[in-house]
């Protein structure tokens, strides 16, 4: 159990698991989100402002869109009265700049930034498999040990400085996003001349092209007609772009990141806020 008192900002679809997680793990937790308090997890108070997370919180973990948004929350953080906080563990997906950034704005008034996203849906959130890979100072990566325990089971260091955790977890959602995008333009071509989708995945499960699309999404989501992830398409949209974005800066290939952007921001811009499963049905045209 700990005593410390931990803060949360963003209580969207991964927020309020992860923030139930912490509660769970004996944390107290203060816990805001600017649409107020309606998933602010049992067990934790929820506060009105990131100024008052800052007033009780030493460590203060964000689950926030996308890294316009870190770095607002980051900024309210910094300019809150009588702030505790020390250390601000992101996991939002970000990007590899807007973390480097935010970690840099933080740095000037002495608090440490871990780059901790995360990956393996709000399911494996609740089953604490997520897996939080993340990057920052062996001081600020030990001093936020016992938070990251929180969150999940699943933990994996894998750099020194922030953005190199982004990285992997763009390289991972690009990864995602082809292979669900490209299991659906095969299933619908499956079903065309006539197979069955049930037996379809059946044999790609046990074949080279299974993926987390044919193993998980599919037969959770897609065959069952749940379409209930709790991840969304602009979210995904986002993620590949940034991916895009970053190869870019670093002068890779960027073919199959192209179509992937492409298809993925296709299916946002025609159902924004979708779940990002329903790619299938939107593929497919039916
Ligand atoms: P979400 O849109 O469901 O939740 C975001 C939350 O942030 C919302 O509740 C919103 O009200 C809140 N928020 C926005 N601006 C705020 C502000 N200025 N101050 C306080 N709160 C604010 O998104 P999500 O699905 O929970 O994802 C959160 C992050 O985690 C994203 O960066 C996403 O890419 C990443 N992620 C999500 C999943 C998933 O399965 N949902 C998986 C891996 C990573």
């Amino acid at each position: 159990m700990s005593e410390q008192t931990v803060g949360f900002v963003g209580l969207g679809n991964m927020g309020a698991v992860l923030a139930a997680n912490l509660v769970h793990a004996g944390h107290p937790l203060v816990s805001h989100d600017a649409l107020g308090p309606a998933r602010s997890p049992e067990g934790s108070v929820y506060v009105p402002s990131v100024a008052e997370v800052a007033r009780r919180a030493e460590v203060v973990v964000l689950s926030l869109p996308d890294g316009t948004v870190s770095e607002k929350v980051a900024r309210e953080l910094l300019a809150a009265d009588e702030s505790r906080v020390r250390y601000v563990v992101d996991t939002s997906t970000v990007g590899v700049p807007a973390a480097r950034s935010i970690a840099d704005l933080l740095a000037e008034e002495g608090i440490g930034h871990v780059d901790a996203p995360v990956s393996g849906g709000v399911a494996g959130a609740r089953a604490r498999t997520l897996t939080v890979m993340y990057a920052g100072t062996d001081e600020a990566c030990s001093r936020v040990e016992g938070v990251l325990a929180g969150l999940s089971d699943r933990r994996r260091r894998v750099g020194e400085r922030p953005g190199m955790a982004q990285a992997l977890k763009l390289a991972n959602n690009f990864l995602a996003a082809t292979a669900l995008a490209a299991t659906s333009e095969a299933v619908a071509f499956g079903l065309s001349v006539g197979l069955d989708m049930a037996t379809m995945l059946d044999v790609l499960n046990g074949s080279s092209g299974r993926s987390a699309a044919t193993d998980d999404k599919f037969p959770r989501h897609v065959l069952t007609g749940r379409y209930a992830a709790g991840f969304t398409n602009s979210l995904m949209a986002k993620d590949v772009r940034l991916y895009l974005d970053a190869i870019v800066d670093q002068g890779g290939p960027v073919s199959v990141g192209q179509v992937a952007a492409a298809v993925w921001e296709d299916f946002a811009a025609a159902e924004p806020g979708a779940d990002f499963t329903r790619i299938f049905p939107f593929t497919a045209g039916s």
